[in-house]
């Protein structure tokens, strides 16, 4: 589906939950899309990315960025704190904070290089033992123990259980970011990101419905 039609759902729903529709951004997610589709979306105009290995976005976003000016990557995926480096090089946010070592090193790193990027907590809200991010009731306290670290926290990010109703995840992620006082909520994906709207997303993950199916998996 072109972008400029997400763009028409994205207001459609802004205006159904009375929101502005400047208040929700729109990441790209162009994992394993081949790079002439997500040249295509470039030429359309957007800027925003979302790519959930840094090893693949390294392979591609250098080349992308040097033709396009003022692309803006979104770390979508796991972060291993062996990849902090070239993952602040490329980055400009990061959705998948969610354990104290790697705010630790995250923290030394964004210290020497004196800027950070936009940061969010993962959540595990459907508790699911195979999935990355902190389970609810460790919230609090994690995020205690990152601005400990000086890391500024901007909001939380889920990724619901694919077997769930999706809104019930997304309103626990809204209800767990006011009652920390974090106003960023990343949720939402190619099925579901006008139900994300309705419940508070700042930031919906928007993958298939831009680029078609993944060829390859991920
Ligand atoms: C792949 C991915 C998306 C996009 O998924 P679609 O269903 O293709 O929109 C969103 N968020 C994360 C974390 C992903 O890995």
């Amino acid at each position: 589906m072109p972008i400029a039609d997400i763009q028409t759902r994205i207001e459609t729903a802004c205006q159904k939950a009375g929101r502005s529709a400047a208040s929700v951004e729109l990441i790209a997610v162009s994992k394993v899309q081949p790079d002439a589709r997500v040249e295509a979306v470039l030429q359309s105009g957007h800027r925003i990315f979302g790519e959930n290995r840094v090893q693949e976005a390294q392979g591609k976003w250098p080349t992308f960025k040097a033709q396009f000016s003022g692309v803006k990557l979104h770390l979508i995926g796991p972060l291993q704190s062996n990849k902090i480096k070239p993952a602040l090089e490329l980055f400009d946010a990061i959705h998948t904070l969610d354990r104290e070592k790697l705010a630790r090193k995250l923290a030394t790193e964004v210290q020497a290089r004196g800027n950070c990027p936009e940061l969010f907590i993962q959540v595990n809200t459907g508790e699911e033992p195979q999935k990355a991010g902190v389970l609810p009731a460790a919230l609090e306290a994690f995020i205690k123990t990152c601005q400990g670290f000086d890391l500024e926290i901007s909001g939380l990010m889920c990724i619901p259980p694919v077997e769930e109703e999706p809104s019930l995840h997304f309103a626990l992620l809204a209800k767990m970011a006011k009652e920390n006082g974090l106003s960023g909520l990343s949720m939402g994906m190619s099925s579901d990101f006008e139900s994300a709207i309705a419940l508070g997303a700042t930031h919906i993950r928007v993958g298939s419905a831009i680029f078609g199916e993944r060829v390859k998996p991920d």
